[in-house]
């Protein structure tokens, strides 16, 4: 079955003191519906506190990024064991900035998606295009070998408990965002492209739209047959406007 997932990318905002009060208000109203879940994703620094502060609420939390690397001397960085053993249960990889900002690449990508399931954890694997790559009529193409890439290193069987994410690149923070319609193109063609190989795990698959989805235009994207969810980033720090998209996709 596929679940329905809205998660909040936090990236590197807040405080002790404001999360708090971020979280306070979410888990408050957040529902406990079959099929959908909320998703948090703090900056690593404040997991350990998020995960204690939702305590039994019907919240799951997530890490941003994570090392391929299971421990030892990579100054900086944290494991998958650390996740677990915090309680975080989803990780966020590949994201655009991780990609653009901090050289992540397709193979290093892989890696980490194959690590995490290795660790049964589950991945949020980000996709997406430029507007470079999309004026020149390449969306397609670019998203596609950025999930064969990743398909190349864990097989389709890996996609079973994989979580994609489509955010094209110029979405992101922009105020742009993709049409209802080009966003559906895209989940569309990603399921078709892992079709090819599994139709069942195809189906299956969890694929969110990522890239200034807000209150205001949730409902329509969420309307798409293959848009499972968003990956919320500015909006996601506003309680009323991120539990608006909740419930739109509840
Ligand atoms: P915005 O919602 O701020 O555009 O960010 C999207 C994003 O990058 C989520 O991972």
């Amino acid at each position: 079955m596929r679940k329905t997932i809205v998660a909040g990318n936090w990236k590197m905002n807040g405080t002790r003191e404001s999360i708090k009060t971020l979280l306070d208000a979410i888990t408050d109203r957040a529902m406990k519906i079959d099929g959908l879940v909320t998703l948090v994703c703090p900056p690593a620094v404040y997991l350990s506190q998020v995960v204690d502060q939702i305590a039994d609420a019907p919240v799951a939390v997530g890490a941003q990024n994570v090392s391929e690397q299971s421990k030892g001397a990579y100054t900086g960085e944290w494991s998958l064991e650390m996740l677990q053993d915090l309680g975080c249960k989803y990780v966020i990889l590949g994201h655009s900035e991780r990609r653009s900002l901090f050289g992540e690449s397709d193979e290093l990508v892989a890696e980490k998606v194959a690590a995490t399931l290795e660790a049964g954890l589950v991945p949020v694997l980000c996709v997406g295009e430029t507007l470079g790559q999309r004026e020149a009529g390449d969306a397609l193409v670019v998203v596609n070998s950025q999930i064969s890439a990743t398909l190349q290193r864990i097989g389709i069987e890996g996609f079973a408990s994989v979580v994609v994410a489509y955010e094209p690149v110029w979405a992101i923070g922009t105020g742009l965002t993709a049409t209802p319609g080009d966003a559906q193109e895209v989940h569309a063609a990603i399921r078709a492209q892992l079709a090819e190989k599994d139709a069942i795990i195809a189906d299956n698959l969890s694929i969110l739209y990522g890239g200034s989805m807000n209150a205001a235009n949730a409902a329509e994207l969420l309307a798409q047959q293959d848009i499972d969810g968003g990956l919320i980033g500015g909006a996601s720090l506003k309680a009323d406007e991120f539990l608006t998209i909740c419930a739109a996709a509840a």
